[in-house]
């Protein structure tokens, strides 16, 4: 949950910061209840303790004060979850004090009963520091902190108690709470480290496979790609009958481009003839690099009319921008629906023959295959 870590994206945090608000205001509302049931009934059988007195109405004004905030602003989380980790921390060791300390006849059904009562309640705020505290570092600190100080509270109550000549059966109610107090903490970090440990997995392994399959310079597809994605189209066109077409296009002189103006500047006219072609393309279409500074496109559901209209409106498009530096250049294509049956290399074969066509009638034109 570390916001530094590279692998971990803007959009992932903001989501996981809307999933966890909505969280809240699911959970919330039950907290609520269980605060007002507790208190009624305490005060109902006139059992309300000291701490209680406090602890209750502080309770429910600030849950219910956190949960309007929620609802109303959706930047409010951040100082909700910290309001509420500490106000639920404090409330409960608060609460702990008082059991081990004033109810001063330990051991009794009652006071088993309110010290198994807080056994329910402590793993809370280890949930809560998890989802509080965004680095690992912090989320340790906060757990860390408030076992510590249950701790201390227990050690200082059970040395009383020993010396007092009750002590064994306290301290070893304590150590037991202890244990499953330390058994949560060391079951929500392992269960953290494996969750970090499989998203980055996925998150690398995504991102090494979207890697792999585009052209670094242009960042369309790269010919990897575009060698997949043809096989799959062929075999969708086989099985549903929908038309397919392939648009491949090459620069015209483009290496006097190179010779004139350098590389960089040829690399950025790559670059510019595919920020021009791509607002021209539909979703369904996929543009990518075939090599050097030929394309190709796979035009999904596009019989080899509509494929010309597209192919031309590309043409035009590039003819009529104007290039920093070099100002205009052209490029020529060729255009080849596929038929059903047809091997995947024949298709491609009659798309280049097409475009070299083109070259030969003069460069800056669109040419149908046969
Ligand atoms: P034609 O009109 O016949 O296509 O002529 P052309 O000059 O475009 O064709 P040719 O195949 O002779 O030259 C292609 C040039 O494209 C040569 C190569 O240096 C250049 N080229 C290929 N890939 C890249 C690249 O990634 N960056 C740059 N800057 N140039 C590239
Ligand atoms: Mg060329
Ligand atoms: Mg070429």
């Amino acid at each position: 949950m570390n916001n530094s870590d590279p692998t971990i994206l803007p959009e992932n945090v903001e989501a996981s910061h809307s999933l966890k608000r909505r969280i809240y205001l699911g959970a919330l509302p039950f907290g609520i209840v269980a605060i007002l049931i507790g208190w009624a009934f305490k005060s109902y059988a006139g059992e309300i303790t000291l701490v209680e007195h406090v602890i209750f109405p502080i309770l429910f004004v600030s849950t219910l004060g956190l949960f309007l905030a929620l609802r109303w602003s959706q930047r409010a989380l951040a100082v909700v979850e910290l309001s509420l980790f500490i106000v639920t921390s404090m409330g409960l060791l608060s609460r702990f004090y008082e059991v081990l300390f004033l109810l001063n006849t330990p051991l009794d059904p009652y006071h088993i009963a309110a010290f198994s009562d807080l056994f329910y309640w402590f793993p809370l705020v280890y949930v809560l520091a998890f989802l509080t505290f965004e680095t690992r570092r912090s989320n340790i600190i906060g757990s860390t902190l408030f076992f510590i100080a249950a701790l201390v509270i227990g050690l200082i109550s059970g040395l009383q108690d020993w010396l007092s000549g009750d002590g064994p059966k306290m301290i070893y109610l304590l150590s037991r709470f202890y244990m499953a107090n330390i058994t949560y903490i060391i079951l929500l970090w392992v269960s953290v480290y494996i969750n970090e440990y499989s998203i980055r997995g996925r998150t690398l392994a995504e991102a090494m496979e979207r890697l792999a399959l585009t052209d670094h310079l242009t960042e369309i597809a790269n010919r990897r790609q575009l060698d997949e994605v043809v096989l799959q189209e062929i075999s969708q066109v086989q099985r549903y009958e929908q038309a397919l077409s392939g648009i491949m296009f090459d620069l015209d002189h483009f290496k006097q481009v190179n010779d004139t103006y350098g590389h960089d500047i040829g690399d950025y006219v790559l670059k510019e003839v595919v920020r021009t072609a791509r607002p021209l393309l539909r979703p369904a279409d996929l543009i990518g690099r075939w090599g050097g500074e030929e394309f190709f496109i796979i035009a999904r559901h596009t019989n080899i009319a509509n494929a010309r209209i597209l192919a031309e409106r590309l043409r035009q498009a590039i003819a009529a921008h104007e290039f920093k530096w070099i100002g205009s250049i052209t490029a020529s294509f060729g255009v080849a629906e596929y038929y059903a049956g047809e091997k995947v290399d024949d298709w491609l074969k009659r798309t280049d023959t097409a475009l070299y066509q083109a070259k030969h009638e003069g460069r800056n034109k669109v040419n149908i295959a046969k």
